[in-house]
């Protein structure tokens, strides 16, 4: 088996090696132990790993707020327990929404309700409707489950070509199983705007679940953008699928939701896990209601990713216009030795992307982060002149 395949991307594991481009790991030395390469990738250090610019997963890098530290570490004396009070965070989701908690599902983070949403809804050789490109691993669970997937190219400026899904729905109609929408869109930080939204559900059967992930929501600031949640309670097939990972830094702790109609909800519930740690869940509650430091997160995310757009630009690279904590650069060359070249430098940045064979995607960090990138960027690149609109 390949040993990329092999790795989740999800987990400290997968983030590390996988932007480290595995060049950590020797498979001889494995085999020769005795260890499956798919069971036992080595890890980095924790000296190597604290010491790298980590803007390879699109994790907020300043950890969580004093106000979910102090949650969180109340909560650990339920560690030991089954039956422990949890915060209340379904209600607490449910009311942040305006929804009953009966249209409220958890998961260990969104990337097991994106799962689950593809173990229930691509039964019966039901088919995915999606973009491309976009959240490989959602598609990666969907190409282990055998399922087929209709994918819909990008639009030349990234976006989501909303007429090409409605028109691929219609034309699959009895064989959809669910649309995925991410919006923005992973990797390339585009949004599909409310109008969009509307016309994808106004064009297709009214019984065709929609998945519409908003991991990265809370760092969208054009006007053309809201969350899809409303539909739920017009009893749309809409699903909504939101982390803690991002904007709240709990990325480690695994925590996220759907919003979704109960009917939904109800066929997804079986293929969910129920295994969300009791800590998460009260520094769910303490996050969601930490309005000040998530405004902070977004003011600083959005002022870096502007800053270092400018610096590329200037240096004569392209950004693709990004409402998300990452962008994509064109560096127009094969990206795999680019990467490996900040690696070697201390810099993670994003993987390769199937059909994005010379962009590079960057996670937003810290200033000091940012800073060694655009070094090292300046390093590794020679100053040119951007061609289009990345
Ligand atoms: N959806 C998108 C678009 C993502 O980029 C990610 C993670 O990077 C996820 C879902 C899953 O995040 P988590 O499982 O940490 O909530």
């Amino acid at each position: 088996m390949d040993v990329k395949q092999a790795v989740s991307r999800r987990g400290f594991v997968g983030g590390v090696t996988g932007a480290l481009g595995l060049l950590t790991l020797d498979p001889r030395k494995l085999l020769s132990q005795g260890v499956s390469q798919a069971v036992r990738p080595q890890r980095a250090t924790v000296d190597e790993y604290d010491l790298l610019a980590k803007l390879a997963n699109n994790e907020n890098p300043y950890g969580p707020p004093e106000s979910v530290l102090k949650a969180m570490t109340n909560a650990f004396k339920y560690a030991n327990r089954y039956g422990y009070p949890d915060g209340g965070i379904v209600d607490a989701i449910a009311k942040h929404h305006g929804v009953p908690p009966e249209n409220v599902m958890l998961g260990a983070g969104s990337g097991e309700i994106l799962d689950v949403v593809g173990t229930a809804f691509l039964m019966d050789d039901k088919k995915i409707v999606g973009p491309d490109v976009s959240y490989d691993v959602l598609y990666q669970h969907v190409t282990a489950l055998k399922a087929d997937q209709i994918k819909v190219p990008l639009l030349p400026d990234f976006r989501q070509d909303i007429p090409g899904m409605i028109a691929a729905v219609r034309d699959n109609y009895r064989d959809v199983g669910f649309v995925y929408l991410c919006s923005p869109n992973n990797p390339t930080g585009r949004i599909v705007t409310k109008q969009e939204v509307a016309q994808l559900l106004d064009a297709i059967p009214s019984d065709v679940p929609v998945l519409i992930d908003e991991a990265y929501f809370h760092f969208v600031d054009d006007p053309n953008y809201a969350t899809a949640v409303p539909y739920v309670l017009q009893g749309r097939q809409v699903i909504v699928a939101r982390t803690f990972s991002k904007i709240s830094a709990l990325a480690g702790m695994r925590l996220g939701y759907a919003i979704a109609p109960r009917g939904l909800l109800q066929r997804m519930r079986p293929y969910s896990s129920g295994s969300i740690n009791a800590i998460v869940k009260w520094g769910g509650v303490a996050a969601l209601a930490d309005t000040t430091s998530q405004s902070w997160v977004k003011k600083t995310t959005l002022a870096l990713r502007a800053k270092t757009g400018a610096e590329l630009t200037a240096h004569g690279y392209a950004v693709v216009p990004s409402d998300a904590n990452f962008f994509l650069v064109h560096v127009r060359r094969p990206v795999q030795p680019v990467i490996s070249e900040f690696r070697k430098k201390g810099v993670l940045v994003g993987r390769p992307f199937a059909g994005l064979p010379e962009h590079i995607r960057v996670s937003i960090g810290t200033a000091d982060e940012m800073d060694r990138f655009v070094a090292a960027f300046k390093e590794i690149l020679p100053a040119g002149k951007a061609v289009g609109g990345g």
